[in-house]
């Protein structure tokens, strides 16, 4: 089926058994051939998928809405969405991306608390109408410009185990949510539940089992409105080298569930994490077009206390890399050096590393970045005029099949739907139409 051909989705199948190390090397070959060395990820789809199966084992009453903020890939969003993941935009544009790649509105949680009023008025127009607010104002501008919509009222949590803290920018306190609530009641809205991000890279499980304990709260005082949804948010971990395992986290998260949300309460639970899907899944293949030997004294190269200062052509933000190792293309005995390792930018910030032991390598030579999908192509930039890496996706058969089973089911499920809806359409129209001419 033409819909299904992996070439539409930009997604390349790993035949005969090959490997993502493979495909990156035979990549490298054939840059190298035709005289190129940009920098390239290599998105592993298979990661994703088990990411997925993971997710659904350990976390069965929370649907994940992907945070897609963390990685807009094409190839990743078709694949969530095939795997039947919601998403969180934070703006129009995100809301755009996903709903172009085959998500439907109704899977959307516009989860920016502080919205431009234009891209409310887009996420109307486009269905969406679940989203996050935290104060008065945003509530009067929602009022204008989408008063229909299912509101989700975020709420500030303890954040303090968190790589990166996001409750001082984002979240109402609790004890203003009545007075929220009350306002929201005041102009004839609908909040349909509540929301809290415990931050990134969360290093404390418990912290999820306060905030959902502070939802709970804030249901209990709900004003009159029917609560129906409650959003744990992200902080999940993306890989096995984070102190705090994810699985740690499930058990936490489902035995406070159990506690303060039992499954017989009607309350829907999801999710919006975003590293947790995309860590893992990438890896970075970046050329070395400049070196320099910074050691103290010169002479002795050979000493323990070279350091090798590379520059690499990805201008990729360290902030984001957080369970990275390096691989050296080939696989070496060679001695080490201390080595920093630098973007090709004239800004002094673009540094990748400055303190890991590489063998030394030559100008030419690729190295290879594990766990590059969180944040790093969001937040690169083409400053200087290096271009963004481009991403090539991967998958293997076996996933592809599982994938495609996936896709048929929802085009079948639509190609059932959309005839019985346009019958059921004419039908409407034919007993309108007689009414009309009865009167
Ligand atoms: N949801 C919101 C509102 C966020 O701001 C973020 C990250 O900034 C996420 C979800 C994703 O968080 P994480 O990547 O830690 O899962």
């Amino acid at each position: 089926m033409a819909a299904l051909d992996p070439k539409r989705y930009d997604i390349n199948i790993l035949e005969n058994g090959g490997t993502v190390r493979e495909f990156i090397d035979k990549k490298i070959d054939e840059l190298s051939l035709a005289d190129c060395s940009e920098p390239f990820h290599v998105a592993d789809l298979d990661d994703v998928y088990k990411k997925h199966l993971t997710w659904s084992e350990n976390l069965p009453r929370v649907t994940p809405f992907y945070a897609v903020k963390c990685n807009t890939t094409p190839a990743v969003i078709r694949t969530l969405s095939a795997l039947g993941t919601g998403f969180d935009c934070a703006s129009k544009a995100e809301i755009e991306l996903v709903l172009s790649l085959g998500a439907t509105p109704d899977r959307i949680i516009y989860a920016h608390t502080t919205k431009p009023e234009a891209h409310i008025k887009y996420a109307r127009a486009r269905g969406v109408h679940m989203m996050t607010f935290d104060n008065q104002d945003e509530l009067t501008k929602i009022a204008r410009c989408h008063p229909s919509a299912k509101l989700v009222l975020r709420i500030t949590v303890d954040d303090s185990s968190s790589l990166r803290r996001l409750n001082l920018k984002f979240g109402a306190r609790p004890a203003a949510a009545g007075g929220l609530l009350r306002r929201a009641g005041e102009l004839g809205l609908d909040v349909v539940g509540v929301s809290f991000h415990v931050g990134c890279m969360c290093s404390d499980s418990r912290a999820y089992r306060r905030a959902i304990a502070d939802a709970r709260h804030v249901f209990n005082t709900a004003m009159g409105f029917q609560m129906s949804l409650l959003d744990i948010g992200g902080g999940f971990p993306g890989s096995d080298n984070f102190p705090l395992k994810f699985e740690e986290i499930a058990e936490c998260i489902n035995v406070a569930l159990d506690e303060f949300f039992p499954p017989d309460c009607g309350v829907q639970i999801i999710a919006e994490p975003g590293r947790y899907f995309m860590e893992t899944a990438f890896t970075l293949a970046v050329n070395v077009f400049a070196k320099t030997v910074t050691m103290e004294d010169a002479a002795e190269h050979n000493g323990k206390d070279a350091v090798l200062t590379m520059e690499t052509n990805e201008n990729t933000s360290l902030s984001c890399l957080i369970s990275w190792q390096l691989l050296k293309r080939c696989r070496s005995r060679e001695r080490r050096y201390r080595s920093v390792i630098w973007g090709p930018t004239c800004d002094s910030m673009d540094r990748l590393t400055d303190s890991c032991l590489l063998p030394e390598l030559q100008v030419g030579e690729w190295l290879l970045m594990d766990a590059t999908g969180a944040y790093t192509l969001s937040v690169s930039s083409n400053f200087n005029g290096f271009e963004r890496a481009t991403v090539f996706s991967v998958v293997t058969p076996e996933t592809w099949r599982a994938l495609i089973l996936l896709l048929e089911q929802t085009l079948n499920t639509m190609n059932f739907y959309c005839p019985v809806l346009l019958i059921l359409f004419c039908f409407c129209f034919l007993l309108l139409f007689n009414r009309f001419n009865c009167i």
